[in-house]
């Protein structure tokens, strides 16, 4: 199920777009009202950000953190400052300037000009783009210029246009690219020409918000529809990625451990093109009870030695070592799923108990050969096991 976040900054744009998604569960209060629409192949969340710079790039990073949306989408209202636009006309942005960032008296930046990036403006996901401009060719590509000012002064709009050769304005869109952007999320903004950025305003709010959000909000829902059952490629590994990241360490299902009470434990990781990497935890984290290194050096031994002699599992050990936090080790294993990783692991603990010493040991052997100590490692691994038993 691909998921989608939504941006949309103050109420009188969101009635119209949750309207024509029809079925709409609101899900949160705080700190962005946020609403749930399912789609057939997806789940759209659609926060309601407040206007702002600062608003929309928090509820960006809210909806990429908290629900895992593989883009983010905005749609809201726009002042035009190209003559050729009018009122409650759909425009696509491709790129935003944060005009009010101005480090010029700083460096030889000009305003706009973020350290990172070579030119003012941030671009919006050209795919996204594209899937826009194939379905409604008749929707005008535009540049915008975003900042924290509603504008209704001809200077102040003419300065944009002369500067920046910016076509609309808002207080939301550079917020918006900027936070997607730095988290790998792809960005796309919608926008209704609702004003002139100047003195004279040619129609009412109001008629602006029914009439312009309906149109918009009629595209909006086709293209989410167009987005989720598109086979594309991208968006089902932007998806996927997510969710892997989201399953840092996932306890093993069979141990049952809850993370504060017993975080000793063997937790999956990662999976990294077939690579399982196993956190195998000896020591609660942080509590001052930590291996010896000489206790951690003697598992590492012994461990290392009985798995990598262990027929079964032999040929899929890439790596088993001690933690640097000295509270557990990493075992590397290729193939090899949670439910046998478990058993492997713990039938290789009981048999490193009946070693009598600890195996490469020698001076010739190993870089700190003094540091072993085989009775405090049989101790550490004996309270491993028994906190790790079902
Ligand atoms: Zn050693």
């Amino acid at each position: 199920m691909k998921k989608f976040g939504m941006i949309i900054a103050i109420s009188q744009e969101i009635e119209g777009v949750l309207h024509a998604f029809g079925e709409v569960e609101k899900i949160c209060e705080k700190p962005f009202e946020t609403f749930k629409v399912l789609r057939k192949n997806a789940e759209i969340y659609v926060a309601l950000s407040g206007a702002g710079e600062i608003a929309s790039s928090s509820a960006t990073q809210y909806l990429i953190c908290s629900y895992g949306v593989c883009a983010v989408l905005n749609f809201g209202f726009v002042g035009a400052l190209d003559k050729n636009l009018v009122c409650k006309q759909v425009v696509a942005c491709e790129a935003a300037v944060h005009y009010e960032y101005d480090v010029s008296g700083l460096e030889k930046k000009k305003r706009g000009h973020y350290y990172e990036n070579d030119e003012p403006y941030f671009y919006f996901d050209k795919n996204l783009l594209a899937v826009v401009k194939k379905d409604f060719p008749e929707i005008a590509t535009v540049k915008l210029a975003s900042g924290d000012k509603f504008i209704c002064d001809s200077n102040i709009k003419n300065g944009l246009i002369k500067d920046f050769g910016a076509q609309i304005c808002d207080m939301e869109g550079a917020g918006i690219v900027i936070t997607a952007l730095r988290n790998g999320v792809p960005a796309m903004s919608i926008k209704v020409i609702s004003d002139n950025a100047d003195e004279k305003s040619p129609v009412s709010f109001s008629e602006i918000a029914a009439e312009g959000t309906r149109d918009c909000a009629k595209i909006i829902v086709d293209l989410v529809d167009k987005l989720s059952e598109s086979e594309n490629e991208k968006f089902s590994i932007l998806q996927s990625n997510i969710e892997n990241s989201k399953q840092h360490f996932e306890t093993i299902a069979s141990f049952k451990i809850d993370h504060d009470e017993h975080p000793e434990g063997i937790y999956l990781s990662h999976v990294d093109n077939g690579i399982y990497t196993y956190d195998i935890r000896f020591k609660k984290p942080n509590r001052n009870d930590f291996l010896s290194t000489a206790s951690a050096h003697s598992i590492e031994h012994l461990f290392a030695t009985v798995i990598r002699n262990d027929e079964s599992v032999k040929d899929k050990v890439v790596y088993f070592g001690p933690m640097g936090c000295r509270t557990g080790f990493y075992l590397l294993l290729s193939e090899v799923k949670e439910k046998e990783a478990e058993e492997i692991i713990v039938k290789c603990f009981k048999k490193c108990l009946e070693m009598d010493e600890v195996p490469g040991s020698k001076r010739k052997e190993c870089g700190n050969y003094l540091d072993h100590d085989i009775v405090a490692a049989k101790k550490d691994i004996k309270e491993f096991l028994n906190s790790v038993k079902e």
